[in-house]
């Protein structure tokens, strides 16, 4: 199916120039079999069309939608009748951008449907649902209703200096601004495991040649993406693969064998895959378990950075019954041991974010972080105004200042240029 939406003051009376029943007199929220013509007259398609009045709609205008065959030519046709009628093509994100304007949706929302439709993996997407049903602007309007409450008592104590500590004690402020604080505080930490739903977690595949490493990162990618070869140093450049393991993505980088070599393409490979280890989040240092390890292998062992390497022991099926490696052991041809491997991932992801993932409101977009941050620097500000000679009225400003920047989320105070910004990610239609 083809859908051609039209949105505005003049919506239906623009579709009623291409359908062949009055629209204008038709019911709001009913569906319309109908054809839709060219301004020849000439049939185009037979169509279904749906009319939404103000206020009920998405955007809070006027609201057509026409449905037709999914044709391409069919689309574009609809579409060249109703801009010859008068509607004009909308720009990136302005469905959604006039729904956020129209007072239908807060910007957080209108945020959390850009994740929606880009979300890779299940934990992206119940992070993006659960931002749209609200629950960070819900979040966000309470801490500002805290704040205001606190501006009001810090202006009663500027207005009436004698009677103003009667509304609230000098304790009791400072204490509930902490609360608010460490509130934020626990939102802001969130972020740490919130960016990581919409990114890769990089693993570098790191050993000597022909221990496997291409065979492995085949074995978890289900699929024949790595060249391998029984020749050593098969591996020149580096190969890259997406999967997504229990709802994480993974990037897996299979890197040059590492080895001493004269050869130039293979030393340019070396470099690249040292560079990756540098740059990966997790290093798979792999050895093979069939044999004992070379004495350039113990090296790389010795050196390894535990906190960001697995130890893994390959073509487990070859090892001697008697000889039990001290890492994870696999076998990328057999696929013992790869459940094992791939749980060893996840568990890897949850330890680094601690129980962040268990939060009910977690940060995931960058300009939501960075205003809690900006919102706590102010409040801090505040707590250190309480207990200096500053006076009152410029305590007062520091607290606006927060209150103004927390309701940058959901979408008060943000410039043009802001709005912009974050709608010309949308693609066209939403
Ligand atoms: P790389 O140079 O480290 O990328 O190694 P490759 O993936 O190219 O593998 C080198 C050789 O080892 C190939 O002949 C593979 O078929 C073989 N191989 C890889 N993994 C295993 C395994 O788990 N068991 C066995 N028996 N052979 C394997």
């Amino acid at each position: 199916m083809g859908i051609i939406r039209l949105s505005g003051p003049r919506a239906v009376t623009i579709a009623n120039q291409i359908v062949v029943l009055d629209l204008e007199m038709g019911e709001s929220h009913k569906v319309y079999f109908t054809k839709a013509i060219d301004p020849t007259g000439q049939l185009i398609d037979e169509i279904l069309v749906f009319k939404m009045c103000s206020p009920k709609s998405f955007t809070g205008e006027d609201v057509v939608e026409i449905q037709c065959h999914g044709g391409q030519l069919i689309c574009k046709k609809i579409l060249s009748a109703v801009l010859e009628a008068g509607a004009e093509p909308a720009l990136p994100g302005e469905f959604t951008q006039r729904a956020f304007m129209n007072g239908k949706i807060d910007l957080a929302k209108a945020e959390s449907i850009q994740m929606l439709i880009h979300a890779k993996n299940e934990s992206a997407l119940k992070a993006a649902k659960n931002q749209l049903d609200g629950h960070l602007s819900t979040k966000i309007l309470k801490f500002q209703e805290e704040l205001f409450y606190l501006a009001a008592i810090l202006e009663a104590w500027v207005d009436y200096p004698e009677e103003g500590l009667e509304f609230m004690t000098m304790e009791d402020f400072a204490e509930r601004l902490n609360s608010i604080k460490q509130q934020l505080l626990q939102l802001e930490r969130t972020f740490r495991y919130g960016r990581t739903i919409n990114t890769s977690t990089k693993l570098c595949l790191v050993g000597a040649p022909n221990v496997g490493k291409s065979s492995l990162l085949n074995a978890l990618m289900q699929k024949e993406r790595a060249i391998v070869t029984p020749i050593a140093g098969t591996t020149r450049d580096l190969i890259e693969g997406e999967v997504t393991i229990g709802g994480h993505n993974f990037t897996l980088i299979d890197t040059a064998g590492i080895r001493f070599t004269d050869e130039i393409v293979e030393q340019e490979g070396i470099r690249r895959s040292l560079q990756a280890k540098e740059e990966s989040d997790l290093v798979l240092l792999i050895f093979d378990a069939s044999r004992p390890l070379t004495p350039f292998e113990e090296e790389l062992l010795a050196k390894h950075e535990p906190r960001k390497t697995a130890i893994i022991f390959n073509k487990i099926d070859l090892a001697h019954p008697e000889h039990q490696p001290q890492g994870i052991c696999v076998s990328a041809k057999t696929l013992e041991g790869i459940a094992e491997l791939q749980e060893f991932f996840i568990s890897w992801i949850d330890k680094q974010n601690g129980l962040l993932s268990k939060e009910e409101v977690i940060l995931v977009q960058e300009r939501h972080f960075n205003a809690i941050k900006r919102t706590l620097a102010y409040l801090d500000m505040v707590e250190t105004g309480l207990y200096s000679n500053i006076g009152g009225e410029l305590i007062v400003m520091d607290l606006k200042a927060a209150i103004h920047t927390l309701a940058e989320i959901i979408g008060r105070n943000v410039t043009e240029e802001v709005l912009g910004q974050i709608f010309s990610n949308f693609c066209v239609g939403k």
